[in-house]
């Protein structure tokens, strides 16, 4: 055995172990003993929990993983199935008794066909009727009854799901096609099930969360992973200054005390992540919303004869605007121009980006952190303070990960300013900084990298002198 395959074994069980013990919804549990409990279940291995719940979820590798597999695939046998890619999906809808699915998260019950207009589909929904659907929230057929009044509204559902002009449909015969064409051919691109196959997993075959919340457990698998290492995401994401790994280190001291730990200057507004938080209660900070007081700002002017409070590339805004500040009001006014400031920035680095100069934009990184680790002696979470850090070098390959995943996530950031619309007209309203940012273009095309550099700066500063003339 090859040793990535030992860690990755290791992950699944991880996970198996996450799912069960995640909390189930009412709805969930009695889904699942009506299930454990049906005849067309019976012979499927399961056992019971210390708190009497079902187990839901094996590792399909583990021994009674092994025996689950074998039971799909008598059920495969039984039902003429072919043993290939994609059979367990097949049979699992198969002898699903009601063909619904309830969300472990949510408690929904939501269809195991595909009938669920998926975003493609919503958007020409929205297009041709003017109509906005939410997302797995009715079927199709539910949809064509509400909206199909007239032989035109039939022409527009052909059109969204393009269906031939020439194929004459009544507004029955129109579900049947939508019946046989779509949602028994399991025709993807189109239509969506309620959940997402996942034999021989999961008891029932399908992953436990709907799709009504499939994309906020991601979101939180995603967040609890880099949670597990104590790391704030919004670092990477905001590309902030700052040693983060000791920043990050003393962060995880406050949330285990219970305390939400504040950043004096939020990252947000392109501040550094330091380690140094004002403790707030967790009421107290959402409520704060990202914003400074005059106290913060004065607490910053003060730290900054002393270390680097903010990023490099907000430090020109915040040096035009920080004197400025002289009461509550003006804080808030600074807050919010630096918050703009910082997307403009992100937006130029998407541009950057897509251009194809992401390497350009690594030297804006700061790995380097992540070889070392700090402890800290005598923290007190109630002042936020402590009277001693000591620090270790680090090497090896979880290092290595973790650079890995600080890239990604900082990166992935800026795919997501690529998708906003107009971006560049949301805040190029000045031919000045268009013609900064041509310059640049030239430079990086050129591989001048500290000219670049310089020039990149220069767009930072025309972008600072907007935010001046908005004070
Ligand atoms: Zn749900």
């Amino acid at each position: 055995m090859s040793k990535p395959k030992v860690n990755k074994q290791k992950m699944k069980e991880l996970k198996e172990t996450a799912d069960n013990k995640r909390v189930w919804h009412p709805n969930f549990l009695k889904y699942t003993e009506f299930i454990v409990g049906h005849a067309n279940y019976k012979g499927l291995f399961y056992e019971r929990g210390d708190d009497k719940k079902v187990k839901w979820v094996i590792t399909g590798k583990s021994e009674n993983g092994q025996l689950r597999r074998a039971w799909w695939d008598t059920q495969c046998k039984k039902h003429g199935i072919k043993l290939e890619a994609g059979c367990y999906a097949k049979v699992a809808l198969k002898i699903h008794p009601t063909k619904k699915h309830t969300c472990q998260i949510c408690g929904r019950e939501l269809s195991l066909e595909y009938v669920y207009p998926n975003k493609r589909t919503i958007t020409g929904i929205k297009k041709e009727f003017g109509i906005s659907v939410a997302p797995f929230t009715k079927d199709i057929f539910q949809i064509v009854n509400e909206l199909v009044k007239t032989d035109a509204d039939i022409e527009k559902v052909k059109r969204i799901f393009k269906i031939k002009p020439s194929e004459k449909l009544s507004k029955e015969n129109l579900k049947d096609y939508l019946q046989k064409y779509f949602v028994e051919s399991f025709a993807k691109g189109l239509l969506s099930p309620g959940a997402m196959s996942n034999s021989p997993d999961r008891f029932d075959g399908y992953h436990s969360d709907g799709a009504c919340c499939r994309h906020e457990s991601d979101k939180g698998r995603h967040k609890s992973n880099l949670q597990r290492y104590g790391q704030d995401r919004r670092v990477y994401e905001n590309w902030a200054d700052g040693d983060w790994k000791m920043a990050d280190r003393l962060m995880s001291l406050f949330r285990k005390s219970g305390i939400s730990a504040d950043h004096i200057g939020p990252i947000s507004l392109g501040f550094c992540h330091r380690p140094k938080f004002h403790p707030l209660t967790k009421a107290e900070n959402s409520a704060k919303n990202n914003r400074m007081s005059l106290k913060d700002v004065e607490v910053l002017l003060e730290d900054e004869t002393t270390e680097q409070i903010v990023s490099w590339h907000s430090k020109f805004i915040w040096d035009k605007l920080k004197d400025k500040v002289a009461n509550d009001k003006d804080a808030i006014k600074l807050s919010d121009l630096m918050r703009k400031n910082l997307h403009h920035i992100l937006i130029v680095f998407s541009m950057i980006d897509e251009k194809g100069y992401g390497k350009f934009l690594e030297q804006f990184l700061n790995p380097e952190y992540s070889f070392f680790d700090y402890q800290f002696e005598g923290f007190n979470p109630e002042t936020g303070k402590y009277k001693k850090v000591t620090s270790k070098k680090l090497t090896g390959k979880n290092q290595q990960n973790n650079i890995k995943r600080y890239y990604r996530v900082a990166f992935d950031k800026l795919k997501e300013y690529k998708e906003i619309e107009n971006r560049k007209t949301n805040i190029w309203k000045h031919k000045e900084v268009d013609n900064e940012h041509e310059k640049l273009f030239v430079l990086l095309k050129a591989k001048k990298n500290k000219e670049a550099k310089a020039q990149l700066e220069n767009v930072f500063k025309v972008l600072a002198n907007t935010a001046e003339s908005n004070w």
